[in-house]
């Protein structure tokens, strides 16, 4: 009998153009890999449309005019400084619809084939595309590799009146900034919106179910940020928890499970993301999950051979470099032959408040958890940057070092203050390299810098 051969449309169909789909789409194409491409939205993904890209545009304008009102010590007049939220909205909007467009031509010029709509499984190997408006079947498409690259959706608490309230999402397509606003969470987008929305203007009240904001980073990070908190006039309600939202004219009244009332205009839910794998209707492939994560193994390889993931779908750092790396490795290793894996270690991190917050590798208590505290050895100073001596903003700056003390070997950097971002990037190229305490201690210093701290913490 002889074997019949399937034909496929595609050698690789990715589901999902955000920063991972688009990583491997382009990468398998460069290696004439016949590629197809499903999007619903925009091509760009969480980081370029509704993350990383606007948020940080936003981040600048924030700390441009905390810069502007600031500075009069150094005989800079802050008068007339006025901030217009729908020029910022604007140019941000049209900037990311710009790298988008970019992004679409370079899937074009690599031939990868673009269709817009709904992806939606039909069989191991087949999509059919669906219109979200009218859910009509626009097309069916078929490939030997599929990689599912959905990214993930904001989580919304359940409690009455929530639909009043936005997710992230919602901020980029507003109009103006609010008045007022009550956030909800103290993880990375509760801290970088509040940092944002409290520079530019807006009344800010940020409401966390624990004690201290940013959970799992280095505590002294979480200190450094709750002490500049009291500069910039964001107040923090600790160990409360949203139980409803009511509007009442025109505002929006917040309960309390302490039975507290909060009103401001509107209120920002940022307690989490979840994979947004439901529009795919994967359920009948049977695929292992790790929690509301699909599992895969080291190849990014899901428990059916044809399928794989990337980014925010596994339960791996939701970052986008992590994504990116992913994706290109996906694809280096499935059409062209080579042996990769992706490196999850010593990955820097940042939250984009102001002053920023930069960390890679392990944090004081994590390092005392694994090598018990009498081996671990800390190096911390904090101190005004020179930047802040003329301002009314006198917010303090703090470098840390973690050291395993029997070998000498750096566990982890940490950095609370401006800049820390572009400086934990490169110190983290060390710490993957393996260095130890002293050879930060025969670095030469650079001066005057806040960096040259690094390597001048002797002890
Ligand atoms: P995070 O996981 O960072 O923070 C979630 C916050 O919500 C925590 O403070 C958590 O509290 C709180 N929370 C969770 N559930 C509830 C609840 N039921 N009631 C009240 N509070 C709750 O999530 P984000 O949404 O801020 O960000 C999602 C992910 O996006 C990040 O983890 C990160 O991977 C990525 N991201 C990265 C950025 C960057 O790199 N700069 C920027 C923005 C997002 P608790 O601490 O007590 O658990």
């Amino acid at each position: 009998m002889i074997k019949k051969v399937l034909e496929f449309q595609f050698d690789l169909i990715v589901v999902g153009a955000g920063s991972g789909g688009l990583a491997a789409a382009k990468r398998a194409a460069s290696y004439g890999a016949k590629v197809a491409i499903i999007e619903v939205n925009k091509v760009g993904g969480t980081c370029v449309i509704r993350g990383c890209v606007p948020k940080k545009l936003m981040v600048y304008a924030a700390k441009n005019k905390k810069n502007m009102t600031s500075s009069e010590g150094y005989g800079l007049k802050s008068e007339g400084v006025s901030f217009e939220s729908d020029i910022l909205l604007k140019n941000v909007r049209e900037e990311v619809s710009r790298l988008s467009d970019l992004h679409k031509n370079s899937l074009e010029k690599l031939n990868v084939s673009i269709f817009e709509g709904l992806g939606r499984f039909i069989s191991q190997n087949e999509l059919e595309i669906i219109c979200p408006k009218t859910n009509k079947i626009l097309k069916k498409i078929s490939s030997k590799k599929i990689l599912i690259s959905v990214g993930g959706k904001p989580k919304k608490l359940n409690i009455p009146g929530i639909g009043l309230a936005w997710t992230s999402d919602d901020i980029f397509e507003l109009d103006r900034f609010p008045e007022s606003i009550l956030i909800v969470g103290g993880g990375y987008i509760a801290c970088e919106f509040a940092s944002i929305f409290s520079n530019l203007g807006t009344e800010v009240t940020q409401l966390i179910r624990g004690e201290r904001l940013l959970n799992g980073f280095d505590e002294d990070l979480s200190s450094c940020l709750e002490e500049s908190r009291a500069f910039s006039g964001i107040s923090i309600i600790p160990k409360k928890q949203l139980q409803s939202i009511e509007s009442i004219n025109g505002d929006l009244e917040s309960t309390l499970d302490s039975g507290d009332k909060i009103q401001t205009k509107n209120i920002l839910i940022a307690t989490g993301r979840e994979p947004n794998l439901l529009p795919l209707n994967l359920e009948f492939l049977n695929l292992k999950m790790d929690g509301a994560y699909l599992d895969v193994d080291e190849l990014n390889q899901t428990s059916n051979e044809n399928i794989f993931a990337v980014g925010d779908i596994i339960n791996r750092p939701n970052l986008t470099p992590v994504a990116i790396e992913q994706g290109r490795i996906f694809s280096d290793n499935f059409f062209n032959e080579k042996k990769r894996k992706v490196n999850y270690e010593y990955i820097p991190k940042a939250v984009f408040t102001i002053p920023e917050i930069s960390t890679v590798g392990l944090s004081e208590e994590r390092a005392k958890e694994i090598y018990s505290e009498k081996n671990i050895k800390i190096f911390k100073c904090k101190f005004t940057p020179m930047s802040n001596t003329f301002k009314d903003y006198k917010s303090k700056c703090m470098l840390k070092i973690v050291v395993n003390k029997l070998t000498d070997k750096v566990l982890g950097c940490h950095m609370f203050g401006e800049t820390s971002s572009e400086i934990i990037q490169m110190v983290s190229i060390s710490l993957n390299a393996g260095i130890t305490k002293k050879e930060f201690d025969i670095t030469m210093a650079l001066h005057p810098t806040i960096s040259e701290e690094f390597v001048t913490m002797y002890g």
